[in-house]
């Protein structure tokens, strides 16, 4: 049977395009590799789905797409954030917004947004199809796609393909770089491939005895070592790691992380940020004279959390045993200066299936902006994190494949 539109992957981009092309009357196929539709959609927001950004302002959205955010002026002006949640309304999923305008089901579950999209490719009458897809059968001249094949030989053919497989990262949502290969063999450039929001790396050897640490309402400063230029600032939670740190802190810093090398940068973290130098030192010298017979140790034990002590103290060169009454003004001078500047140095990326996005991929400069066609081959579209965007934290990367998702959908 040949179908007027396969689409290749049934993620957030690949549902919406699906569901768009079938609801302006298409006959569509939706293959997906996995038995059920959107096992990243699952695990995002931590099970939670930050589903969009309630921002209105075209410029902001834009903004937030700090790789190649241009190329999407198209798609978020036909389907913007209000869009999104209207959708999703509309399918029953009751919204709310968070701090920074985060998008989230009421239900605090992310299985309502899959609901939803399930439910937008049965009432629209998409057929679907397990199917892991492999290679395309191309015109001689490389300019039409014939069909599509999977892992078993078994062939697709359609009027025109949508490949939605997303990126690199957390392969084991099925999501393992398929689509490179495919967009490759129809003759597309593929951008490098990197990790982009993801955890890092770093050179301390402390930094393996604070794991399973979660530090919350810290802020983080990023400098360039070498010639200390402020990179990134935020304020929220950061958790140390065997290998580094991660936390969301971390991950939105990452992508403000360009070039990376071992030494390249250093996060300053104030571990008290609501109070100023002269209000912790007052807060300490009040800690240390209600415990001056007992060991420093004891003595921050209301101030730090229990693992960070011991890291803080031999960083500040105070001997963990000596006794309260013992310890200098400078010592404390110094303390007080390492709660506000606690330096971390970061080594580099972890690796790309760690990270939240895959940033490169299809180059924009092959893709039609106003419609998600290929500017290489005559019926191939694209949708999703395949395409070299990415966006910040926040509902933004989500956004992004919903919008081209819907204008594929539409183009098609
Ligand atoms: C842990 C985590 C948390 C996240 N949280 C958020 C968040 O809260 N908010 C937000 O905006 N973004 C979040 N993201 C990013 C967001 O999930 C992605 O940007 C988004 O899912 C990309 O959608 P997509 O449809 O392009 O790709 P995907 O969602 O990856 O979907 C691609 C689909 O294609 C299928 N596929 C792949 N290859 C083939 C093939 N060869 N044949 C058939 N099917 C194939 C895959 O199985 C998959 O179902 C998070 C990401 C991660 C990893």
């Amino acid at each position: 049977m040949k179908y007027d539109v396969l689409v290749i992957g049934g993620g957030a981009a690949g549902c919406m395009a699906a569901g768009t092309a079938a609801d302006n009357g298409k006959n569509v196929l939706l293959a997906e590799r996995n038995g059920k539709i959107g096992r990243k959609l699952m695990i995002t927001g931590k099970g939670r789905c930050n589903v969009t950004n309630a921002c209105s302002l075209l410029n902001e959205l834009i903004e937030n797409v700090p790789v190649n955010g241009r190329f999407l002026y198209g798609a978020f002006s036909r389907f913007m954030p209000f869009d999104t949640m209207d959708f999703f309304e509309e399918h029953g999923v009751p919204l709310k917004i968070e701090r920074g305008n985060r998008v989230f089901p009421e239900s605090d579950r992310a299985s309502d947004i899959v609901d939803a999209l399930n439910n937008f490719l049965k009432e629209t009458n998409v057929k679907r199809v397990r199917a892991r897809i492999v290679g395309l059968n191309l015109s001689d001249d490389k300019k039409l796609i014939i069909s599509a094949i999977d892992e078993n030989g078994n062939e697709y053919e359609a009027e025109k393909y949508i490949i939605a497989t997303g990126g690199k990262s957390y392969p084991l949502t099925g999501s393992e770089g398929d689509g490179y290969t495919l967009a490759k063999q129809c003759g597309h450039t593929i951008t490098e491939l990197k990790p982009s929001l993801v955890p890092l790396e770093t050179s301390d050897s402390w930094t393996g005895a604070l794991q399973g640490l979660s530090l919350k309402n810290i802020s983080i400063t990023v400098f360039e070592k070498e010639t200390y230029r402020e990179v990134y600032k935020d304020f929220g939670e950061m958790l140390f790691t065997h290998f580094g740190v991660s936390g969301p802190v971390i991950l939105s810093a990452s992508s403000h992380m360009k070039n990376m090398y071992d030494g390249k940068y250093i996060i300053e973290t104030d571990l008290k940020p609501a109070l100023s130098e002269e209000k912790l030192d007052a807060r300490i010298l009040r800690d240390f004279s209600e415990n001056a017979n007992k060991s420093i140790a004891n003595a921050l034990i209301k101030l730090l959390p229990h693992k960070l002590i011991p890291v803080i103290a031999s960083l500040s060169g105070i001997p963990t045993d000596l006794r309260v009454n013992q310890i200098t003004k400078d010592m404390r001078r110094e303390l007080v200066y390492l709660l506000k500047h606690f330096t971390i140095n970061i080594k580099g990326f972890r690796p790309i299936e760690e990270a939240i996005i895959t940033s490169g991929g299809v180059s924009v400069k092959e893709i039609n902006p106003k419609n998600m066609s290929s500017l290489i081959c005559d019926n191939l579209f694209f949708a999703g994190e395949i395409i070299d965007v990415d966006a910040y934290t926040g509902g933004f990367n989500l956004q992004t494949a919903f919008s081209t998702g819907v204008l594929a959908g539409k183009s098609v």
